[in-house]
């Protein structure tokens, strides 16, 4: 008898959050992004966050994407939590910051991708 496939999931590395980042940019973000920092946190509680700093114009700079390597996730999951902190990049990154962490712009972005990518965003 065969033994059952254990399919481990996914424990990402920075490697992999860039060639995922650079795969999403390319599919949903038309290469708009320049490429932030990745940064590998060991969190339970965050499991994803963007952040960055603002110039005197509002343009962003050292904008960097954090991911928990906490969770072993799957393809799909750790698509979501990825797009979910691109959204918020590009939305600093095209000024259109909201006062809200999950603003109505926020919001709109990521029901879009769902509807229209397949990803399955938490709002
Ligand atoms: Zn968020």
């Amino acid at each position: 008898m065969k033994e059952p496939v254990h399919k481990k999931g996914i424990i990402p590395t920075e490697i992999d959050i860039f060639n995922r980042f650079y795969e999403y940019n390319s599919l949903f973000f038309q290469n708009k992004l320049p490429i932030p920092f990745f940064i590998v946190i060991h969190t339970r509680k965050t499991i994803g966050r963007f952040s960055c700093e603002y110039n005197e114009n509002g343009d962003i700079k050292n904008p960097i994407i954090e991911i928990s390597d906490r969770y072993e996730y799957t393809e799909a999951q750790l698509k979501d939590i990825i797009v979910h902190e691109m959204l918020h990049y590009y939305l600093d990154y095209t000024h259109q910051n909201e006062p809200q962490e999950h603003g109505k712009r926020w919001k709109q972005m990521a029901l879009f991708f769902n509807e229209k990518f397949g990803t399955n965003i938490q709002i």
